[in-house]
């Protein structure tokens, strides 16, 4: 310390200035006194007998640790704050997104409220266009031109009709909002429904159709029989869609508590590059001379199948054929399959009737309502109509009608309400629901609410007829 350090019997206050005015030989420590600006010290003044001492301890290391030690606090001081201004602005950005999501629910819900009225709006009309188109179909002595027109006619409407439900299902995929109901089943029987109504369309362009149930196949297995059937009618549908010649084949086998389903065509098969990419919304092949689609039924069958914890497979060749395998999980069931599923209306016509039978059509569209009863005078029933809930509930109690068809959506009272109503006041024949709603709920409010029966829009009159006798056939 030397030219910094006084020396005995110096006077220390030349070196360090800081020591004027102080009592010397007052004992006290001056921590980091700097010294000719060069130099730091601790610097002690004690006194020992007469004399006062001044101790210098070096500090230079200490106050640059220290300064080190502060410029640290100070950094992390700084990161401190800027974590919490951090923290705030990340607050602030989770609300905005909180925010943003509730007002995307929202309007996710105001859509699927929307396109549920829209597809209820589509599927009234919709049945009057194939009903009455039927009607013209059934009519002999029509000049084949007048035939020609109404079946195009209901090709068209079956087309719209077709759209609006993938719309729905479609919307209701992406949501999540799709109701997988497991159930006791018949295969076979699902079967016979699919090639009744699609062997016509093959028949009609001159291709072959065939549909095999293998005998390993349980009579009864459990899957969501809504859904199978849509996976089944979209596949076979597609096959006979785009094969113009040859052959189209719906196969089913059972191995290991699971369904394979396999559906050939001889078609214009698939080019390699679109096979995955016609599993995609909206997506189709070019150049398909024409025929009409929205690109959403293989989507939504896939996203079907996987609900029904299965697979789907594609091998396809152009020029050769398409074949779609699907693995699907169906344990087999031990229930009875109950005659009555949405889909198991039995033919049980032809039963003689001691006295024509009184139907109540509760039914608020016009045109339906004559539609309906177009048809039900056709099966041979007199008939009364009410057009809402109120009207229905009172004239079912008033005249005891054998049967009611009650309409869903209606003013003033709805159908459901009022088919509870009636219960409530013992009216009890049976009453089957008409509805455009495929909603699982729905149905299983209606069943719930006291309803028989549950017919979806648009119903033909064979569908509609077959019922009808049905249900009035098992009150006996
Ligand atoms: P859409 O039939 O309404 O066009 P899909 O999603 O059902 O919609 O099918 C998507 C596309 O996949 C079709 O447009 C067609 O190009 C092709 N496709 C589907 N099935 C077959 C098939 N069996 N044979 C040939 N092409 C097919």
């Amino acid at each position: 310390m030397s030219g910094v350090t006084p020396s005995v019997g110096e006077d220390a206050r030349d070196i360090l200035p800081l020591l004027y005015g102080m009592d010397l030989a007052e004992p006290a420590t001056i921590r980091f006194a700097n010294v000719n600006d060069a130099h730091v010290f601790h610097v002690h003044l004690f006194r020992d007998g007469d004399e006062n001492y001044v101790l210098c301890i070096p500090a230079d290391d200490e106050k640059a640790r220290t300064t080190e030690l502060q410029q640290v606090a100070n950094e992390v001081r700084l990161l401190n704050a800027q974590q919490q201004r951090l923290v705030q602005e990340l607050e602030e950005a989770r609300s905005e997104l909180e925010t943003k999501r509730a007002d995307a629910q929202r309007a996710s819900m105001v859509k699927s409220r929307f396109i549920a009225s829209i597809s209820h709006e589509f599927r009234t009309p919709l049945t009057s266009v194939i009903g009455y188109t039927e009607l013209l179909l059934n009519e002999s002595g029509q000049n084949s031109d007048v035939l020609a027109h109404a079946k195009a006619i209901s090709r068209s409407a079956r087309h719209l009709l077709s759209m609006v439900d993938n719309i729905l299902d479609q919307a209701r995929i992406e949501e999540g909002n799709i109701a997988i109901r497991i159930a006791p089943l018949n295969v076979r029987q699902v079967t016979d429904d699919i090639t009744t109504m699609l062997a016509p369309l093959a028949a009609e362009k001159f291709i072959g159709f065939g549909a095999f149930v293998d005998a390993k196949v349980p009579r009864v297995i459990s899957t969501d029989e809504v859904r199978l059937r849509q996976i089944l009618v979209n596949l076979v549908g597609n096959a006979i869609k785009f094969t113009d010649a040859g052959e189209v084949n719906l196969e089913i086998t059972w191995a290991q508590d699971k369904l394979i389903v396999v559906i050939s065509d001889t078609g214009p098969g698939i080019p390699e590059d679109q096979q995955l990419l016609i599993f995609d919304a909206f997506h189709r092949v070019n150049d398909l001379d024409g025929k009409r689609g929205t690109g959403l039924g293989l989507n939504i069958t896939a996203r079907l199948v996987e609900l029904l914890g299965g697979s789907i497979e594609l091998e396809s060749q152009p020029g050769v054929g398409s074949r779609f395998e699907l693995v699907l999980k169906a344990p087999e069931s031990q229930a009875a399959v109950a005659a009555d599923n949405i889909y198991g209306e039995r033919k049980v016509m032809g039963k003689s009737r001691k006295h024509a039978q009184r139907i109540l059509i509760a039914e608020d569209d016009p045109d339906l309502t004559e539609l309906l009863g177009l048809f039900l005078t056709r099966g041979g029933y007199e008939l009364m109509m009410a057009e809402d809930g109120e009207q229905a509930v009172k004239t079912a109690l008033k005249e005891q009608p054998d049967l009611v068809l009650m309409d869903v959506n209606m003013p003033q009272m709805d159908g459901l309400s009022a088919a509870r109503e009636l219960r409530k006041k013992g009216f009890s024949q049976p009453i089957l629901a008409l509805t455009a709603s495929l909603s699982v709920n729905d149905r299983d409010q209606a069943f719930t609410w006291g309803c028989d029966g549950y017919l979806v829009k648009p119903i033909s009159m064979a569908e509609l007829l077959s019922s009808v006798e049905r249900h009035l056939h098992e009150r006996g």
